[in-house]
């Protein structure tokens, strides 16, 4: 008996081992892997509160991880209008592309329509008082902005989106 009772503890502990590095692993490589991903297989990132804080900005934490609006006018990327991919700044999945980017007026990055299906998760919101549809990623759930159907055609669709929750790869170097 007392035999079985090691066997079974060394088991439990390599099995521990082993999912711990399979994890380590994933997050490591979300990064490119999903900036990269072309077919319909979005892969899910999920992260502690703590790893997300050792990873992000300040900033950064607060928009994506804590749904919080960075100032108009106050991004990086707004008024971008180089050709290339915007993906999202905590994993790296490619959310938009510059065709689909649009002048809003809004000094925040606005997209007509996200580059495909399952990029974007949508979710109703109804804080300050306001019911708008909140727009996620896909992958990591991070918070990009709203959605707003005010936008041009083709979608009649604005995302609105934040500078900060979104990383830009021109298009030469994709
Ligand atoms: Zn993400």
């Amino acid at each position: 008996m007392r035999g079985i009772i090691f066997v079974w503890c060394i088991l439990s502990f390599a099995c521990g081992q082993s999912s711990q590095q399979a994890t380590g692993q994933i997050d490591r490589t979300a990064k490119k892997v999903s900036a990269s991903l072309v077919g319909d297989t979005i892969p899910q990132v999920e992260k502690s509160a703590k790893q997300w804080r050792s990873e992000l900005t300040e900033m950064e934490y607060y928009v994506l991880r804590e749904s919080g609006t960075e100032r108009a006018f106050t991004g990086d990327l707004w008024n971008n209008k180089k050709e290339g991919t915007y993906t999202c700044a905590g994993c790296g999945l490619a959310l938009f592309d510059s065709e689909t980017k649009f002048k809003s007026g809004t000094g925040w990055p606005s997209f007509y329509e996200p580059i495909g299906e399952g990029r974007i998760i949508e979710k109703e919101d109804i804080s300050h008082g306001m019911r708008r549809v909140e727009v996620l990623c896909g992958s990591c759930g991070g918070h990009q902005g709203h959605v707003f159907p005010d936008g041009p055609q083709p979608t009649g669709l604005r995302y609105c989106i934040n500078s900060v929750s979104l990383d830009f790869v021109p298009k030469n170097e994709n």
